[in-house]
């Protein structure tokens, strides 16, 4: 069979179960990637970042903070966001694919056109999850026990004193763990999940914490410890000017990862807080993001600017199977390169725009690019 009509097939919804669809696409489209004229299939994960408003100004965010924004200007970013027809345009195209779909923000709930987005996504049996910083999720309650998703995920830093001041929000916990309970109760169909970043702010705390709480936060799915992700100024400048030369884009999504290094935790301390708490036993599962080894987490945080080989081997999926849409209807992959706006264009045309195969092709020819030793995709083809 040529690989055309390979490729047609592939890209025909329905005919093929979905993990062997996914295991066959990216074999089939990184293996043969220059016949096929590196094109790929429909993203199988698609982040919808409805709006880059947030109520809360959390101190290592990089949406809002006028120093690492990669917006500037956050008095305007209202005026920016894509008309809700834009979205439902998107749903309707992603509906034959069914592919993972995450609402995220800024704090999505904000976006106006929230409550018909989910009423569509549902509607139409779309399969998608939820971000939230969980502040606002009570006002929520009513639409999303009409239509649940399937997974509610929601950020919490450490315990009450802890969360409160990271997020410079009095009361922000005490208001995050009674919505969560009733999530918990209204919403039985719906995992929630858990997202804790590990910084040397929280890591003392976190052991006491998660000890503290695992009979009193019920009907957790899964609590998950994530690496802080960061970038060295050597390589962010490579990146930068990288993608200058190659793609002619002078955006870097990745600006917000250059953090101050007093917010980094120590590999030790990352390693004493993995071996602790998986000696212990949760009423709720807990993981690591990237599930690295303990050389790994020694390497990721003791040098910086190296690929982890362990994880990475030059066979990053996400240029084949994720996107992001912005807030301001730009499609973007590899996180800071943009491929189309979907004002102009549809997903698919973009994910298969001449940019979109022009990395693909110099990704296959270079095996990585700078800054993919501080991308979280690369060890798991998704952010988190
Ligand atoms: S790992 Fe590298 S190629 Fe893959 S998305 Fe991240 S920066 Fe891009």
């Amino acid at each position: 069979m040529n690989p055309r009509r390979i490729l047609q097939l592939l890209l025909t919804p329905d005919k093929i179960p979905e993990k062997i669809k996914k295991v066959t696409r990216r074999l089939f489209y990184r293996r043969l990637a220059s016949h096929v004229g590196y094109s790929a299939p429909f993203p199988e994960g698609i982040d919808l970042l409805l709006t880059d408003r947030c109520n809360l100004r959390c101190k290592m965010c990089d949406q809002w903070n006028p120093d690492i924004s990669r917006t500037k200007n956050i008095s305007s970013l209202e005026s920016q966001e894509l008309e809700l027809d834009h979205w439902i345009r998107v749903i309707d195209e992603c509906k034959p694919y069914n592919p993972v779909i995450t609402l995220v923000g800024g704090e999505v709930l904000l976006y106006k056109g929230f409550d018909a987005i989910v009423r569509k996504l549902s509607e139409e049996n779309m399969n998608w999850t939820l971000v939230t910083n969980g502040l606002i999720l009570d006002r929520k309650l009513v639409l999303l026990k009409k239509y649940p998703p399937k997974e509610i995920t929601i950020s919490l830093d450490g315990p009450e004193d802890i969360h409160d001041e990271i997020r410079s929000y009095k009361g922000l916990y005490a208001k995050v763990i009674s919505n969560i309970e009733t999530i918990r109760q209204q919403l039985k169909s719906t995992g929630i999940r858990l997202h804790t970043v590990m910084t040397r702010h929280n890591l003392p705390y976190l052991l006491n914490w998660v000890d503290s709480v695992n009979h009193k936060i019920t009907g957790i799915s899964n609590w998950k410890f994530i690496h802080l992700q960061s970038i060295d100024a050597g390589t962010l400048d490579r990146r930068k000017q990288f993608c200058r030369e190659n793609f002619n884009v002078v955006h870097s999504a990745f600006d917000g990862y250059m953090l101050p290094s007093e917010i980094i935790p120590a590999a030790a301390d990352v390693l004493e807080y993995k071996r602790q708490l998986t000696l212990k036993d949760y009423n709720f599962k807990t993981s690591f993001s990237p599930d690295f080894s303990d050389n790994s987490i020694h390497q990721y945080y003791c040098e910086k600017n190296k690929l982890l080989k362990e994880k990475y081997n030059g066979k990053c999926d996400a240029l084949w199977s994720v996107c992001a849409i912005y807030s301001n209807g730009d499609v973007h992959i590899c996180q800071d390169l943009k491929i189309g706006s979907i004002k102009e264009t549809s997903v698919k045309l973009a994910f298969n725009s001449a940019m979109s195969k022009l990395m693909r092709e110099k990704y296959i020819k270079s095996g990585t690019f700078p800054g993919c030793s501080s991308c979280f995709f690369s060890f798991s083809g998704k952010s988190a």
